[in-house]
């Protein structure tokens, strides 16, 4: 019988969901490392081999459950996990530890595992480490099947639903495949709610839970789980009562979209009458419908580094442009903000473009810095979005900027591409607007020098918090000090707006921030008058918005950045009721 237990994480991307563990690096099972007592041994054979009769068994029906194309690639794969099980000098090896070494099945299991690892970790070639990876998920599944604690009942669920991958991290670049692989949700043992997983996550619609340190020791694949990505919980083998809770979720979730949609279609309106630009961050197709049905003015953020985290080759200027005159297409004549690629820190990509080496990513060689020094690749992506401004307004948007050397440098760049693009026949618009991120503190504080070269600006306060406040945005442990509503932090943002207006150039604010509609009247009172965010936060944004009082708030600016702390935040925003 197996009984309910919850382990706690980090709500990182909301909503339930209902599915069966899969661990990605099932290496970490903790196993019984007690010897077996003489009497014992021959039990612990049989259970091993009816554990690897299960585990054949299991892939037998998984290979027959495939069609298609998917039936020739994954086949090969079961194929060569059969062999692997089938291996004399495996499953021989196995019985001899249990047998000779008094070891149990699992410790045996992670023994050969070792052995194994270590003899093709000897051996450099892209083929062997391959099949590396074909002996942990072979191994991985015996362990799985040993460790197996599910009700038939449970089973029966879990036959039903996706899967929900767990993991210590789980790279951007794989988030990206997974809902096309049935995953329902992500579990991680690290991370942040901050790290471009987690914004991916968001974008795709999968519940998230981060900092589920416990998740890898005391998961087994196969668990059914039940994560809120809201509250971070993990509800390991739920109950009735936890399906019906589950249930009674989805439900008030039906209710609440019912609720905002009457916001779809009201005006970005304070309550005395003042306009708020509400943008789109995009990172997928289905990210644009959506703005549209919200109701977005503009994609305020085109993440076009997700384009090139998904494969193994740069694409190119063809691939490029019609990606981008597609967002634009898809967005009906409203502006659309395309960021020049920002790959670097945890954005590696496989193309080996970003340094993956570098000692210091977060500081290192990402955003503007990389691209300014592969001047083909950003040509190629600069003529890709010129040739898509000729179907609608379009803003370029130039990740990590530090000084203006760099937007004197991309500009140029964009000039000549430009010049090239019109002497080859290439349609292109007349007038396009260069903008920079502010996430780079120097850029923040040097902003009255930096702002003449730009047309707008973005503020990102996911890396600024992190680069002002020293503190790695994707690191879990600091997730106390990593506090985008620290007192500094704010003192810059009024800085950077004020700024803006003085200079009467349009400032939005684009990290995750301006999607918690708690923090809606802070940044209103701050002056801001520019937000972009997911889209699926757009609708309760709106809803903030209507409800504050801009004249009323911005008079509270000065107390609010005196204030030291959350709770003091609070309070002054407390008094305007
Ligand atoms: C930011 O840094 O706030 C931002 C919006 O960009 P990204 O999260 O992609 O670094
Ligand atoms: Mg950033």
């Amino acid at each position: 019988m197996s009984s309910r237990f919850v382990i706690a994480g980090t709500g990182a991307a909301r909503g339930m969901a209902l599915g069966r563990a899969r661990l990605v690096q099932p290496s970490q099972i903790r196993v019984d490392e007690r010897p077996l007592a003489e009497s014992e041994i021959e039990a612990e054979v049989e259970r091993l081999r009816l554990a690897l009769q299960q585990a054949r068994e299991e892939l037998k029906t998984l290979r027959e459950k495939l069609h298609g194309a998917l039936a020739r690639e994954v086949g090969e794969f079961i194929d060569a996990h059969n062999l692997i099980l089938d291996d004399p000098e495996l499953t021989e090896g196995l019985y001899a530890l249990i047998r000779k070494g008094h070891y149990r099945a699992g410790t045996a299991l992670k023994m050969q595992r070792d052995r194994l690892a270590a003899a093709f970790e000897a051996i450099d070639d892209p083929y062997f480490r391959s099949r590396r990876e074909d002996i942990d998920h072979v191994i991985g599944r015996v362990q799985a099947v040993l460790n197996r604690d599910t009700t038939p009942a449970e089973r029966q669920i879990a036959s039903r639903v996706g899967t929900l991958l767990v993991g210590d991290t789980i790279a951007p670049a794989e988030v990206a495949h997974l809902t096309e692989h049935g995953v329902l949700g992500l579990v991680t043992t690290g991370g942040s709610s901050l790290s471009h997983s987690a914004i991916l996550a968001r974008s795709l619609r999968l519940p998230m839970v981060v900092g589920a340190r416990e998740a890898l020791e005391r998961l087994t694949d196969e668990d059914l789980l039940l994560i809120d990505g809201g509250s971070g919980e993990i509800v390991v083998h739920p109950t009735a009562q936890d399906l019906a809770r589950y249930r009674q979720f989805q439900r008030e979730q039906a209710r609440s979209l019912d609720q905002l949609a009457r916001f779809k279609h009201a005006p970005s309106q304070t309550s005395d009458g003042v306009h708020i630009h509400l943008y789109a961050n995009a990172e997928m197709p289905a990210d644009l419908a959506q703005a549209r049905a919200c109701g977005a003015e503009g994609v305020g953020l085109y993440r076009t580094e997700f384009l090139f985290l998904q494969r193994r080759e740069l694409p190119d200027e063809e691939e490029q442009f019609t990606t981008y005159r597609n967002v634009v297409l898809a967005m009906g004549g409203a502006p659309v903000t395309i960021r020049t690629l920002d790959l670097g820190a945890d954005k590696a990509d496989a193309t080996g473009l970003a340094l993956a080496a570098e000692p210091n990513p977060a500081l290192g060689v990402r955003g503007v810095r990389l691209t300014l020094r592969r001047p083909a690749v950003f040509a190629a992506q600069l003529r890709a979005i010129l040739r898509a401004s000729a179907f609608g307004p379009m803003r370029i948007l130039v990740p990590m900027v530090t000084s203006a050397q760099e937007i004197r440098d991309v500009r140029a760049l964009i000039q000549d591409c430009a010049r090239d693009l019109r002497s080859t026949g290439h349609e292109i618009a007349d007038h396009y607007e260069l903008g920079a991120m502010i996430e780079v503190p120097a850029a923040a504080i040097a902003l009255p020098a930096l702002i003449r070269h730009l047309d707008f600006i973005a503020i990102g306060t996911n890396d600024l918090t992190q680069y002002l406040l020293a503190a790695d945005r994707n690191n879990d442990a600091l997730g106390e000090l990593y506090d985008p509503l620290h007192p500094a932090v704010l003192k810059l943002l009024a800085q950077i707006i004020a700024t803006g207006a003085r200079a009467n150039k349009p400032v939005t604010l684009c990290g995750e921030l301006a999607a918690d509609a708690h923090c809606t009247p802070l940044l209103l009172a701050l002056g801001l008058s520019g937000f972009s965010m997911h889209p699926s936060s757009l609708l309760e944004v709106r809803q903030a918005i209507a409800a504050c009082d801009r004249a009323r708030l911005r008079r509270l600016a000065p107390r609010l950045l005196r204030a030291q702390t959350r709770a003091g935040i609070e309070r002054v925003l407390a008094s305007v009721g």
